[in-house]
């Protein structure tokens, strides 16, 4: 099977090494080009556009940013959909929302194509590691065809039906996690302000019931309070928090926390630090010259 694979950046790059590893003949697009030269050394062809990944191969994978660069790759005389000829596969791994899925369904058949959506559960790690989370929704045909490739990229593959239930259900999947997250997040800042040992707390954590691998990975990043490198950029955090919100709203179900949260991830943003991993939102909630001026301002108050 001839691959071709749009958008390498943390997890496209490591998700298209797997299937270079694996044996597959896979062909690379980015935007940014030097990104393809580490795939080029482990002996993928390299080519010149979206529209030629399609041209050269039976299957096109993308692993994009957002609906906007999920439209920018896919549209256009250059794009994904102008080099697709009939039975060819588009299948959109990236973190997007029903509507732009149901979109690239619609252009994709209207070229008797198949199309599928296959939103991933998992960071850089586990896209390393092939032991992804594949949410996969869309063409049966597809995903049946793909199966193969997906399983050396993920460890647990699910079809989900009809193209957008991937999408939504990956988008109800991060709300729960960034919800963890920033639990997370509050609870050590309470713990440092407080003059508790923060180690401790991941450890009583770490014994009880929401012990969980992100806390283990994440937690001493957080109580550190240093740098936090990108696994999971948080720029495409609150991205997704914005369209989970946005679903919500077409669904009738109102959000609360979420709502919060995303105002905080905003905020993030707006302190720069949307190239940062999303566990930086730490750096908003963690205010220690706020949480000194506060204690002395009780006290002379009071
Ligand atoms: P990333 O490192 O920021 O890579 C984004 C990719 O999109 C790059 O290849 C970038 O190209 C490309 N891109 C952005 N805007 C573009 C445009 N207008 N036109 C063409 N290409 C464009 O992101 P990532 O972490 O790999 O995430 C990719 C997707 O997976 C996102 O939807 C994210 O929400 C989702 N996801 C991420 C994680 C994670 O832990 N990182 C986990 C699960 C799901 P350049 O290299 O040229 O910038």
């Amino acid at each position: 099977m001839n691959i071709g694979f749009a958008g390498l950046g943390i997890m496209g790059s490591a998700m298209a090494a797997n299937l270079v590893k694996a044996g597959f003949k896979i062909t690379v697009w980015n935007r940014s080009a030097d990104k393809c030269a580490p795939l080029a050394d482990m002996g993928a062809a390299v080519a010149d556009s979206p529209r030629a990944l399609t041209e050269r191969c039976d299957i096109v994978i993308a692993m994009m940013a957002n609906p906007d660069a999920v439209q920018a790759v896919r549209d256009g005389a250059d794009g994904i959909i102008a080099g697709l000829t009939a039975g060819k596969g588009y299948l959109d791994m990236s973190t997007v929302d029903a509507e732009t899925s149901l979109e690239s369904a619609r252009r994709v058949h209207a070229k008797g194509g198949l199309f599928l959506e296959a939103p991933v559960g998992g960071s850089r790690k586990p896209a390393e590691d092939a032991t992804l989370t594949i949410m996969a929704a869309g063409d049966r045909e597809l995903y049946d065809r793909s199966l193969p490739a997906l399983e050396k990229m993920g460890k647990k593959i699910m079809f989900l039906g009809k193209t957008g239930q991937a999408a939504r259900m990956k988008l109800a999947n991060n709300l729960v996690m960034c919800g963890a997250l920033t639990a997370l997040c509050e609870g050590l800042a309470l713990a440092a302000a407080s003059g508790l040992d923060t180690a401790q707390l991941l450890e009583v954590l770490d014994s009880g019931a929401v012990s969980n691998p992100m806390f283990r990975l994440k937690g001493p990043q957080i109580a550190a309070n240093r740098e936090f490198p990108a696994a999971f950029p948080l720029k495409h955090m609150q991205k997704d928090l914005r369209l989970a919100l946005r679903l919500a709203e077409d669904s009738g179900q109102p959000l609360f926390a979420t709502a919060t949260i995303n105002e905080l991830y905003k905020s993030a943003l707006a302190e720069d630090l949307g190239d940062s991993d999303f566990a930086a939102v730490s750096r908003v909630i963690r205010k220690e010259p706020v949480a000194a001026r506060f204690a002395q301002k009780k006290k002379q108050l009071l």
